[in-house]
């Protein structure tokens, strides 16, 4: 069966090109009844952190793209891979290598300044190793063949080909006994049973490496996919500028997970027009044959327009959750009573907003202490004849046996239509004395929300 991996290296957080390269191996892997495997690159022990790992882990989390197995560290096979590359020095395929850091320094010295390409010029490949030096310890190199070319079938590129002469012969064992990443990758692939390698297209000249190396260790290379990388809004290669956050950052704003899901699976990827379909959609479409050769374009409103979308459709109580979380994040608690108006009010507010960060900030009055503070319009619609009206609509509002929308909203009309005021005269200095804004969800709804009590008193501090 089908067997993916997403290999990130922990060098800083999730951003939303590695994301996407996890939902795409994820995907390809549900697809096709397969596994999802997750390795953690942590080879490079300097730039690696584990504040890095854990964003890799909750991000994945978050985004509900875990994998089906425990994740591979590959710092900690380095004896496999060791072990691997005194296999290919035993079968002739890899040599050692005496040239010194001084020599290989100037050997590229050489290089830049006549015009060649600077690579190694295989200097250590068929020497005798009786001229060894005794005060240089070996790096190990692939032999790798010097002419011809490496061609590799990948499934979104198509054909590509490599001339081998530009492929030296890489290193695979430092010579202080550190394996190299190219050689890493390969062992673990082989020993994961990955058979599909999906990711970005930066990695491509990679791929030629790698599959020669999967040649001389006698195994068969598994298919490869380079997806273009996300480009931003215009063109450039996709920077913090653009929106290249963590996508830990894009929780913390207010996405949800699904809507996220929806959009990266459409960055490079498209199933004919369709804009909006669920992960199970997804899973029962995504192919490799649709994923485009071009830059895809990351657009902010897209997403969250799309993440509008989401949220008219999700659960009130979780969106309650959400705003309660964000809200206790910047040190505001929401108590019992907090919940119950939020919840009430959910079906308004989210109508209009795009994100979690706009619900919590339009839920802002119900948790508002009195009196409440008025934004600069909100003062003025609460000016002039404003109290007066107030102190009526009041009388008629306390006079309710019921609290619910319909019937404040009949008291409301009533009171306008016996004083011959427009319904507006009456709901704008209202919607002001109850929310200290001019712009909030439906005024009834906040009437309910808000509840009698608290309603009665928001509006005699007006009046
Ligand atoms: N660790 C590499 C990276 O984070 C990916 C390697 C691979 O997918 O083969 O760019």
């Amino acid at each position: 069966g089908v067997v993916t991996r997403f290999a990130p290296s922990p060098t800083g957080f999730l951003h939303i090109g590695g994301a996407r390269t996890a939902l795409f191996n994820w995907l390809y892997a549900r697809h096709h009844g397969g596994r999802f495997l997750l390795r953690i690159e942590d080879t490079d022990r300097k730039r690696s952190t584990d504040t890095a790992i854990e964003a890799i882990f909750d991000g994945l989390n978050w985004l509900g793209l875990e994998a089906d197995e425990e994740p591979v560290f590959q710092f900690a096979r380095q004896q496999r891979h060791a072990e691997i590359v005194e296999q290919l020095l035993d079968r002739g395929e890899a040599y050692r290598c005496y040239a010194s850091p001084e020599e290989l320094q100037a050997m590229r010295d050489t290089q830049r300044a006549a015009g060649q390409p600077v690579r190694y010029d295989g200097r250590w490949r068929d020497r005798d190793p009786a001229d060894a030096p005794k005060d240089v310890l070996p790096a190990i190199r692939l032999k790798a063949p010097r002419t011809g070319e490496t061609i590799i079938e990948d499934l979104v590129q198509g054909q590509v080909s490599f001339q081998n002469e530009q492929l030296d012969d890489m290193v695979l064992l430092r010579a202080d006994g550190t394996p190299t990443y190219m050689l890493s990758v390969v062992v673990d692939d082989h020993d994961m049973d990955i058979t599909h390698i999906i990711r970005g297209d930066d990695h491509l000249v990679n791929a030629a490496r790698q599959s020669l190396i999967f040649r001389a260790l006698g195994w068969r290379p598994p298919k490869f996919a380079h997806i273009p990388l996300i480009h931003g809004p215009d063109g450039a290669k996709l920077s913090k500028r653009h929106g290249a956050l963590g996508v830990d950052a894009y929780r913390d704003m207010g996405f949800l997970p699904e809507a996220m899901r929806n959009y990266l699976v459409r960055l490079g990827w498209a199933h004919g027009d369709d804009e909006i379909f669920s992960t199970e959609q997804a899973i029962e479409w995504f192919d490799l044959d649709h994923v485009g050769r071009s830059a895809a374009r990351f657009d902010f409103q897209k997403l969250e327009h799309l993440n509008g979308h989401y949220l008219r459709q999700a659960d009130d109580g979780r969106l309650v959750g959400l705003v309660c979380e964000m809200l206790a994040r910047k040190g505001q608690d929401v108590d019992a009573d907090g919940r119950a108006r939020l919840l009430a009010i959910m079906p308004s507010l989210k109508e209009r907003a795009r994100t979690v960060a706009e619900l919590a900030e339009s839920a802002g009055f119900l948790f508002a202490e009195r009196p409440i503070a008025t934004n600069e319009k909100a003062a003025r619609l609460l000016s002039g004849e404003a109290p007066e009206i107030l102190a009526g609509v009041r009388d008629s509002l306390a006079a309710l046996e019921d609290w619910n929308a319909a019937a404040a909203e009949a008291a409301v009309r009533d009171y306008a239509e016996t004083n011959e005021l427009k319904l507006g005269k009456v709901a704008q200095p209202l919607r002001a004395a109850l929310t200290g804004s001019n712009v909030s969800p439906g005024i009834f709804d906040v009437l309910v929300a808000l509840g009698r009590e608290e309603s009665l008193a928001r509006i005699g501090d007006r009046i």
